[in-house]
């Protein structure tokens, strides 16, 4: 076979996956107000990863006690998912760390390095892919500024669900974005549902409709569709591009509320967004599916940091933002704000220059004030 056809072959096996994806994607949601017992994987991950994650434990630890000796709550250390072993297994997520992983309900995890180039996926897409976590949900909130922005990002197709699977033919290559009926109906429910319940009025569909026509078409005429279903939430449409412009706009973007977006805009924003509240330091991200969710920071493994012998000043507030998404979303809200509350109150924030301030110290501070 030339060098065409095996292109052609390999497209042809793509979209067979995609079409059996699409036969697997409703599946029944967990149900967590009336589970007995709930289990919580904690995933270390790499380079700052352990660092930040022996903090959340600690907050873990003290939020939950009670629960945890009574049973329950289960909290089980998931080892495994480092770059050692993902690149000796070679594999993104070895299997016998997925197992692991199916064993819980939700997770709390650290971030894990992808190596650049090569043909290492992000573990973080093969869990996504894996446990059908559709949908990523990133808040931003600055108080002073009226700033309360919820992001939606889809977070199992469009460039990422295919993103290692390009081919290269010679003086070529060529990568592919895929769009799905249900894959969209699924998060755009999951953002109007949002909105619904959450008192917000204004839910914003960001899209390059006018450049990727087919994809990102596709998915802005099923958001449509489903806006028909909550009348009571003004959609508006925006280009990526634009949207980018108008999160450092003053004059306007205290005016957005909820932000539904295809999964590669909506990772690219949500960094810009975390960035204009303080940093991807503070930020926390919900993975969720049906059957599964995960939770953590926005950021990386931050190796410059630890290059840099920085590491005592990792910044453990994303990931105690994810802990409490993870609280709220196996209905234990009354911790959840516990810690909201002591992350508000807190006067200490981790910083190299000034005060010194470790994630450590920040951390013995939060347990002071919880
Ligand atoms: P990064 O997010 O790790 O770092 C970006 C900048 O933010 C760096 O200056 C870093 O020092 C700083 N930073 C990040 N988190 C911080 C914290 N908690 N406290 C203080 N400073 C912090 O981005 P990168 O360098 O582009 O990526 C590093 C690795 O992480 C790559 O391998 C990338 O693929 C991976 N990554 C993983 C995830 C994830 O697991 N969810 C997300 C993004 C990137």
């Amino acid at each position: 076979m030339n060098e065409l056809d095996l292109a052609c072959e390999s497209f042809r096996k793509l979209l067979q996956e995609q079409m059996q994806r699409v036969e697997h994607m409703n599946s029944d949601k967990t149900d967590f107000t009336s589970k007995p017992c709930i289990t919580i994987g904690l995933i270390d991950g790499d380079g700052i990863g352990p660092l930040i994650m022996k903090q959340a434990k600690r907050v873990m630890g003290k939020l939950l006690d009670d629960e945890i000796s009574s049973g329950t709550i289960v909290v089980k250390d998931i080892e495994g998912l480092t770059i050692e072993n993902r690149l000796q297994k070679k594999q993104a997520v070895p299997t016998e760390v997925l197992e692991q992983i199916k064993t819980c309900d939700v997770l709390l995890k650290g971030p894990t390095t992808t190596p650049m180039g090569g043909k290492m996926e992000s573990a973080n897409v093969a869990l996504r892919r894996e446990l059908d976590l559709y949908a990523n949900v990133r808040p931003v909130s600055i108080q002073d500024q009226n700033i309360d922005w919820v992001f939606y990002r889809e977070n199992t197709e469009g460039e990422y669900v295919l993103g290692s699977r390009g081919v290269e033919l010679p003086g070529m290559a060529v990568d592919f974005k895929v769009t799905t009926d249900l894959g969209t109906r699924r998060i755009a429910r999951a953002a109007f549902e949002y909105a619904k319940h959450n008192g917000k009025t204004r839910l914003s569909i960001v899209t390059k409709a006018n450049i990727m026509k087919k994809t990102d078409g596709k998915f802005t005429a099923i958001c449509h569709e489903v806006a028909k279903d909550y009348p009571g939430i003004t959609v508006d449409d925006w280009y990526i591009d634009i949207m980018t412009a108008n999160l450092v706009n003053e004059q306007i973007r205290d005016q957005f509320q909820v932000v539904l977006l295809p999964n590669l805009y909506g990772d690219i924003i949500t960094d810009e967004a975390a960035q204009i509240q303080g940093g991807v330091g503070t930020a926390g991200s919900a993975n969720i599916g049906d059957r599964f969710a995960m939770f953590e920071a926005i950021h990386g493994s931050a190796p410059r940091l630890i290059e840099q012998g920085l590491q005592d000043y990792a910044n453990p507030a994303s990931i105690l933002k994810a802990e409490a998404m993870l609280l709220r979303h196996i209905c234990r809200a009354d911790k959840a704000e516990r810690l909201e509350k002591a992350m508000q109150q807190c006067p200490l924030m981790v910083s190299v220059d000034d005060s010194g301030v470790t994630g450590e110290s920040y951390t013995d501070a939060i347990l002071q004030l919880l």
